[in-house]
């Protein structure tokens, strides 16, 4: 180990993840959703390619990809830059590399970020699909000792992170979190896409000409009563994909209450709202530089506009309803945000049965939820309740949050949606 790191591994203390008592996330500011100015605005381009410093080669040129810059300090410390696509943006500094080494080493790469503090713990992935957590020996999270002590958000995160690799001429990933492109998005669809009860179109075209794939679930043929699905608006949010993905093979599972549920609801889904912005390895924004979860008010980015196209046509001036609409995110803990509505929604009181019987079902789950008026709403969930009288939340998973668990709660949140609407119609 060189000198200088060991002098910074002196003066700064360093976290692990073992907390004793989990606080609880109370949710983001409500001022965090307010109205702001969703006209583009200019992005910075990634530089993209390989970049060789003696042996070793760093390398951003895949979908997904985020590195801005690299240089060597010692033999074996490298510092990496992280930087945002534009600024102001929220906290969420994606990072996905490749490294490859001529001669098997053991090297520290430093991440550093532009305007922002370490938030995601690295993985590492030696084939790409596979991506566990570096082992936490092997990452030292340098934190400011005058940061405030607090659990949550921006005053909670460390500086920058050292991670230690072994790195050999096989590349080496190293992600921010699991590295799920727009195409891995849509192989997955292929295969919800094998059930016969399942279609799929293009609604659309993102701003770089990527395809907006909208599946569709049901054998009602009069698309009476319907339910939205989306998710990936922010790029780095991938547990919330996660959960979007188990939450959907659920509604195709070969159960008796799947299969009434089909008969009666139809349910579309766009997994992907966001493709040009997670294929740019951005941190939140799509290639219009706006954050897409604000801009459902003023529908000056053409990703919202496609999704309310597709609804207004299914919906206006039709016999048609939407019943419910969820839009899966990642944050700092698991946690729903709600709508606190006027008037009754089409499927009134829903989403509060729906926890409660959730946190009937799952083994010593409390639901945690955080509810708003959508009166001057400009995400997702205001949209669905406010022009279609939807009930509609954002489902929101931990960064953290096990995979096991984010798959098992979806999986529960699915079939208790389906049992819940099946009543409905008695
Ligand atoms: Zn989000």
């Amino acid at each position: 180990m060189n000198k200088i790191f060991s002098i910074l591994l002196f003066l700064f203390p360093f976290s692990g993840f073992s907390q004793t008592i989990k606080p609880k996330f109370e949710g983001q500011a409500t001022s965090s959703t307010e109205k702001v100015d969703t006209r583009n605005h200019a992005i910075i381009p990634q530089w993209r390619g390989q970049q060789t410093l003696g042996n070793i080669t760093f390398d951003n040129g895949f979908d997904g990809a985020r590195l801005n810059g690299i240089t060597q300090n010692n033999d074996t410390l490298y510092t990496a830059i992280i930087a945002a696509e534009n600024y102001p943006i929220n906290p969420s500094p994606w990072y996905a590399f490749k490294v490859t080494s001529k001669t098997p080493k053991t090297i520290w790469i430093h991440l550093t970020y532009l305007n922002a503090k370490h938030r995601y713990f690295p993985k590492i992935s030696r084939d790409g699909k596979t991506w566990p957590s570096v082992d936490s020996t092997d990452c030292i999270l340098v934190k400011d000792p005058q940061a405030k002590n607090q659990n949550f958000q921006d005053n909670a995160l460390s500086e920058s992170a050292y991670v230690r690799v072994r790195v050999d001429h096989k590349i080496t990933w190293i992600a921010a979190q699991e590295l799920i492109t727009s195409s891995i998005v849509s192989d997955w669809s292929k295969g919800i896409l094998r059930n016969k009860f399942v279609s799929s179109e293009i609604i659309g075209k993102s701003p770089q000409n990527r395809s907006f794939q909208c599946l569709r679930i049901g054998e009602d043929k009069s698309d009476s009563k319907i339910m939205m699905v989306i998710g990936r608006l922010h790029p780095p949010e991938v547990t919330g994909q996660f959960a979007l993905q188990a939450f959907v093979e659920s509604l195709c599972m070969d159960s008796e209450t799947a299969k009434k549920f089909r008969k009666e609801y139809t349910v579309y889904v766009v997994p992907m709202m966001n493709p040009d912005g997670v294929d740019n390895g951005h941190w939140r924004h799509n290639t219009g530089g706006i954050d897409l979860n604000r801009d459902w008010s003023d529908f000056n980015q053409p990703e919202t506009q496609i999704v309310r196209d597709f609804l207004r046509k299914k919906l206006n001036g039709t016999k048609s309803k939407l019943y419910f609409g969820i839009d899966f995110h990642s944050t700092w803990d698991d946690i729903f945000y709600t709508n606190i509505t006027e008037k009754p929604t089409n499927m009134d009181g829903l989403i509060k049965r729906w926890f409660e019987t959730l946190e009937q079902t799952i083994p010593d789950y409390k639901v945690n939820a955080r509810g708003s008026k959508p009166a001057s709403g400009v995400i997702s969930k205001a949209f669905f309740n406010k022009e279609f009288n939807s009930e509609a939340l954002v489902y929101e998973v931990g960064d953290n949050t096990s995979r096991d668990f984010t798959i098992l709660k979806s999986k529960t949140a699915a079939e208790k949606l389906m049992l819940l609407s099946l009543e409905y119609l008695k």
